[in-house]
């Protein structure tokens, strides 16, 4: 099944190439990059790297495309969106192996999250353009929203195809023209999705594709004076330098960084929903997501019984071969995520965090291949390590509090606030505690997702917004024009 992927990006030879310009180019340089399997943690594809060279050649291509689609008809943008949104789902079974073999989601996960998601994104974008209001007026003003240029999208390895859709789908739909650059450690779904768009029609320089490392590619995306605006996803470090190489041009910086986000779980709360309800939401992906509320902050006098139902939720995880549909997590991503998990494990029972289940070292079973086993801690210190850093990996850190006052102050103590939870059956009780929360998205009882809830963080998670109205506006600029005259009747 896997060497099918590899087989198709080699025989269409998109594995050494570039998407510039309509076309798939070879890359200056002769810089690869082998892509690892996290679950037998052997090579399986090599990929071409591009460079600074290709970045100025794609950033050129883009600015000249932008002349005409940032006029384009907003139907014709939605138009384009709908056949991409077609095209994803149509080789949904093609993404979610991909994804399964460069970063190791389990292939259950893969379909029925990783791309339906990801889809997800297209759709909402192509709905808000088609209703959005460019032209709005005020006195005897027009206030004009437009495109706001070129712009850099960075992604990250752990939701691969999720992370495209929600800066490509939104930035495109609102005129932009686009320069993609994933994750070096997971390019096979950015090469297929380049194919989407190429397949679903889209103009010459609109969408480009230019694989490569972040201190390469990424860094020269950042710097680069034709750029108008860099949209990272990515860790608070990465976040940072692409802030600090943006700054001499001035574009707009757009980031969606780290998280420690936590699960409140207050005394009314229904403690058999909302454990394995927040172990499940903790530990999905195996953890790797940013917005995973990997703090789980509860009743002092309900720690036996909350420690017991965690327990027994993940004694039904599945640990195991991606590719099985009966593993519900796979390997952790790569081997650096493999060390960094297997330290904070370590600084956890160090720092005297009580061992719930798991721990270090791999699954009985799973002697090669990144595997992590599902660790809950408890007794947990809110300043302990395990309770302040993004872990990025299986490990939940239940933290005791003694009054709700406390443990709102536990849930504010990190430098991140992307995400949080709320859980209780008193929801006037629950929504109060939602608004002294200090976090960019707030879930009260574990609802729906939804691609039209803004994302995006507080803090030292990031600045701007992902996802819905507010995602597509990020990549607009407001234009007052005074002295417009009065609002022309339809
Ligand atoms: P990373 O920061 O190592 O890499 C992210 C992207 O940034 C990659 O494409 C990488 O090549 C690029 N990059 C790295 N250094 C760069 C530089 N100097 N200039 C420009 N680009 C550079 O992160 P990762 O390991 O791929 O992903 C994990 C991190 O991403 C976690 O910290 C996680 O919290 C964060 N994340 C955040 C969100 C969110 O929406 N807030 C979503 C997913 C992941």
């Amino acid at each position: 099944m896997n060497s099918s992927i590899i087989k198709r990006l080699t025989s269409a030879g998109r594995l050494d190439r570039i998407f510039i310009d309509g076309e798939w180019l070879l890359p200056a340089g002769q810089a690869r990059a082998v892509v690892i399997d996290p679950s037998t943690e052997e090579p399986i594809a090599e990929i071409a790297l591009g460079s600074a060279q290709d970045v100025a050649v794609a950033v050129a291509a883009a600015r000249r495309a932008f002349a005409t689609w940032s006029v384009s008809s907003a139907r014709s943008r939605a138009s384009l969106l709908d056949r991409v949104h077609g095209l994803v789902l149509e080789r949904a079974e093609l993404f979610a192996q991909a994804m399964s073999l460069e970063m190791g989601a389990a292939i259950g996960t893969a379909r029925s999250a990783q791309v339906p998601l990801a889809a997800e994104h297209i759709r909402a974008a192509r709905d808000i353009v088609g209703s959005y209001a460019f032209i709005t007026h005020r006195e005897a003003m027009a206030i004009v929203r437009e495109p706001i240029g070129v712009c850099g999208l960075i992604t990250p390895w752990n939701w691969p195809l999720y992370q495209i859709t929600a800066k490509v789908a939104p930035a495109l739909a609102a005129g932009c023209t686009v320069v993609l650059k994933p994750s070096e450690l997971s390019p096979l779904s950015a090469l297929l999705f380049a194919e989407v768009m190429a397949d679903a029609g889209v103009p010459a320089g609109v969408f480009n594709l230019v694989n490569g490392e972040g201190s390469e590619v990424g860094a020269a995306l950042s710097a680069h004076p034709d750029v108008d605006m860099i949209s990272i996803t990515g860790s608070t470090r990465a976040g940072v330098l692409v802030a600090q190489a943006a700054a001499p041009t001035v574009k707009r910086v757009a980031q969606e960084l780290g998280g420690k986000s936590p699960n409140l779980i207050l005394p009314d709360a229904d403690l058999a929903r909302a454990v394995p309800a927040g172990v499940a939401a903790g530990l999905r992906n195996v953890g790797q997501s940013c917005s995973a509320p990997t703090r789980m902050i509860v009743p002092r006098e309900r720690l036996p019984e909350v420690e017991r139902l965690a327990q027994e939720a993940v004694s039904t995880l599945v640990v195991g071969d991606p590719r099985s549909p009966q593993t519900t997590h796979g390997p952790v991503a790569n081997r650096a995520q493999f060390n960094r998990v297997q330290e904070m494990i370590q600084a956890g029972i160090a720092e005297g965090a009580r061992l719930v289940c798991g721990g270090p070292g791999r699954p009985q079973g799973l002697e090669r291949g990144f595997y992590a086993r599902p660790t809950v801690f408890s007794d947990v210190q809110p300043g302990m390590r395990i309770a302040q850093e993004e872990i990025f990996g299986p490990v939940l850190a239940i933290i005791p509090y003694d009054s709700v006052d406390e443990a709102v102050e536990i849930a504010n103590g990190t430098v991140y606030g992307l995400s949080a939870h709320v859980q209780g059956q008193d929801l006037a009780a629950a929504r109060a505690v939602a608004a002294r929360i200090r976090s960019g998205q707030v879930h009260i009882n574990n609802p729906a997702w939804s691609p039209h809830a803004p994302f995006g963080g507080y803090k030292r998670s990031g600045n701007g917004r992902e996802y819905g109205v507010e995602g597509f506006q990020e990549y607009l600029e407001t234009k007052a024009i005074l002295g417009y005259g009065a609002q022309e009747q339809a």
